[in-house]
């Protein structure tokens, strides 16, 4: 299965597809980072292709 990831712009904490999708907005986890990633961060081809197979991420 392909892994989608999105990397914090601020600190390099990387967020899987599945919990940006499922937060929609999120304060990034990394430590002491108040950087909020969205679901929207995500490059258009890999939003489509993981809404496009999100059955197979609801694990
Ligand atoms: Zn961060």
């Amino acid at each position: 299965m392909r892994i989608i990831t999105h990397t914090c712009t601020a600190c390099g904490t990387v967020v899987s597809a599945n919990e940006l999708e499922s937060n929609r907005v999120m304060k990034c986890p990394g430590l002491g980072c108040e950087n909020v990633l969205r679901f929207t961060d995500l490059p258009e081809e890999e939003r489509t292709f993981f809404l496009d197979h999100a059955e197979q991420y609801e694990l």
